[in-house]
């Protein structure tokens, strides 16, 4: 019987190192974090302050997700792969599913029935804010 031993080679593993990408803090220092990344508006501890700060720039992570049901997902930097897959869930559900999406914690588009085609009209005020 023969045996193949598994090769572990260091550049392999090397190349599975994920991506890390610099956040600043509101007390402007910076902190590399790799995936996932902080976002905007979180609150994160920064080891120079010995204090939680507020995340003030994080790399850029487009999110989908719909207000009526469970759909969501995470599309990276990939705005215009998000975009896509909210207009395809309203053409699947129907109408009634708006979808959002969401650059970290920011929301930067919203796909629904008033404003689908538009993206430069104020924000709708007809919804309670979510706290
Ligand atoms: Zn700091
Ligand atoms: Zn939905």
């Amino acid at each position: 019987m023969t045996k193949t031993p598994l090769k572990v080679s260091r550049r392999t593993r090397n190349k599975a190192l994920k991506l890390q990408q610099l956040v600043w803090l509101e007390c402007t220092h910076k902190v590399l974090f790799s995936e996932p990344y902080p976002a905007m508006d979180d609150i994160i501890w920064c080891f120079k302050c010995q204090e939680e700060k507020l995340v003030i720039h994080a790399p850029t992570d487009y999110r989908v997700s719909c207000m009526l049901c469970t759909f969501s997902n995470t599309f990276g930097r990939a705005k215009l792969q998000a975009e896509i897959a909210a207009g395809k869930h309203r053409v699947q559900r129907g109408p009634a599913h708006i979808v959002e999406i969401f650059d970290g914690n920011v929301l930067v588009n919203t796909f629904g029935d008033r404003n689908q085609n538009e993206t430069s009209m104020l924000p709708l005020s007809d919804e309670e804010p979510p706290f």
